[in-house]
């Protein structure tokens, strides 16, 4: 072949074809048997500029400032659209971080604190995708061809709330369609960006919303249903968003050195919470109390008292329960991720769920919820598992779910953990 063939082959090769990135190995913070964490070796397999943090999973901007604030001038545009009101809310764009390495031996070593916070976050991004592209089997296209937006240290401020900045947090944040780690200040423990469980909870919300809510900055299960003054359907779906969350920080864990940790929120947080919301037990249930809140309270007094964690907590570890005493795990959480969202007929996803439901949000319940998770696994011992953890748990009338035409196969007809409070 003339070199100038080979070149212009060469250079089309360049604009076509994803570039194979070059593993990156570097130190960070893991957990490590004992509970602490230790620095470790990791490997990062998809970045692509090491010195400000960018990479295909996730780019880290540093610098930006961020305040929604409901007597904002700039939202009181009437024709304001959906990125528009995001825009809005960005008032410092940032920039990309800029990280300090020392080589040792081929490894990167971080050379300051602020690094070493930046080396695993990024790191626990990319365990979180590869999660949910292996377990979840989402495929790569799916994710969109940029990464995710980070913005680090962000100055954060929910104004209606608090006039302070947010501290002490890591969170995902659907109007900006980003995640935001914010600066610490009285956490006792390990800062969130550092716990792997928790990164990948938070990942867990970036992904409902991609698919559950269409990647919509304001879904309209929050913001359509959530803004009646009864709204069982927007109570639901954010229990769900929490819930789901929690289980799938849960399975992240499981693809660690150290193993499934049900209590993965222990490192970053004091004991009650991290009881609370320990997936592995199993006598959690549906009360008559949260049942009322659920069914008859906006959303804004149902969240005010951080029921929608209540209520996750209760469906993750019923989730939990099925996958572990089948030892299904992973085919559990393939199949749930399945359920978010599917065009087939008969057999909808929760986001075809949320269409078929339109304003009718009572049509969202648990029962309507129950059975798109359990038509979406085959397997029958698992199948019927998860119908006697969900009619348990959850307190969903067995007949409501089994029978004919329905979906859990007839063995299933709930278990006794919980003491029935129906009808
Ligand atoms: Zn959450």
């Amino acid at each position: 072949m003339h070199r100038s063939a080979i070149a212009a082959a060469l250079l089309l090769l360049t604009a076509c074809e994803p570039v194979p990135q070059d593993p990156v190995r570097v130190r960070a913070l893991v957990l490590s048997g004992n509970g602490s964490y230790v620095t470790q070796e990791v490997t990062l397999n998809t970045i692509t500029d090491i010195i400000h943090m960018e990479g295909s999973v996730a780019k880290l901007i540093g610098g930006a400032r961020i305040v929604l604030d409901s007597a904002d001038p700039e939202l009181q545009v009437p024709t304001l659209t959906e990125e528009g009101f995001a825009n809005a809310l960005i008032k410092s764009d940032g920039r990309p971080v800029t990280a300090n390495w020392i080589e040792q031996d081929g490894v990167l070593w971080p050379a300051d604190f602020h690094t070493w916070n930046l080396a695993t976050t990024y790191y626990n991004f990319e365990k979180a995708r590869e999660y949910f592209n292996t377990v979840g089997n989402i495929p790569q296209a799916d994710f969109g061809k940029d990464p995710a937006t980070v913005y680090y240290f962000a100055d954060f401020t929910l104004k209606d709330s608090n006039p302070e900045p947010i501290k002490d947090n890591a969170l995902w944040f659907a109007p900006t369609q980003s995640f935001m780690v914010v600066p610490f200040d009285e956490l006792q423990k390990a800062p969130l960006a550092i716990n792997s469980g928790v990164m990948a909870h938070e990942y867990s919300h970036m992904i409902f919303n991609l698919k559950v809510y269409g990647s919509r900055r304001l879904p309209p299960p929050i913001t359509e249903w959530g803004a009646v003054g009864t709204s069982p359907g927007a109570n639901l779906i954010k229990a769900l968003d929490e819930g789901l969350a929690d289980y799938h920080g849960y399975g992240v864990t499981c693809k660690s050195a150290t193993g499934c940790d049900p209590r993965f929120l222990r490192t970053s947080f004091e004991d009650k919470l991290s009881n609370d919301r320990d997936l592995s037990k199993s006598d959690r249930c549906m009360d008559l109390g949260l049942r009322n809140s659920l069914q008859n309270s906006g959303l804004g007094t149902f969240s005010g008292q951080g029921l929608e964690y209540k209520l996750g907590s209760i469906l993750a570890s019923a989730l939990y329960q099925a996958g572990e005493s089948t030892g299904q795990r992973e085919v559990l959480m393939r199949a749930i991720v399945s359920a978010y969202s599917d065009e087939t007929a008969n057999n909808p996803g929760l986001k075809q769920l949320i269409s078929l439901v339109g304003s009718n949000q009572t049509d969202f319940n648990l029962t309507s919820v129950s059975a798109v998770f359990i038509k979406h696994v085959t397997d029958v011992p698992l199948k019927t598992a998860l119908c006697n953890e969900l009619i348990d748990h959850l307190q969903v009338p067995a007949a409501d779910l089994v029978g004919p035409g329905l979906p859990c196969p007839a063995a299933a007809q709930g278990g006794n953990t919980c003491t029935r409070i129906n009808p």
